[in-house]
């Protein structure tokens, strides 16, 4: 799933923080203190970084076979 735009419960704007938030992660900082950093203070907010998942990369491998396999299909009844 994509990072929502708003928190679902105050509506922080919290989507353009989320890139910058998960290099500093991979880079190895603390994530108590990136929030902080960002500025999101309240734990509403704070939840919708930590718990996000990020899916995309996961699920087009999927779409790309179903895609192989509609052309292959497609090929055949030709
Ligand atoms: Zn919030």
């Amino acid at each position: 799933m994509l990072i929502p735009v708003r928190c679902f419960t105050c509506g922080n704007l919290i989507a353009d923080k989320y890139d910058d938030y998960q290099n500093r992660i991979k880079a190895g900082e603390e994530p108590v203190k990136v929030l902080d950093s960002l500025g999101l203070k309240r734990y509403c907010c704070r939840r919708m970084m930590l718990t996000t998942v990020e899916t995309m990369q996961q699920i087009i491998p999927f779409y790309e076979a179903i895609q192989r396999r509609y052309l292959e299909v497609q090929s055949e009844l030709e």
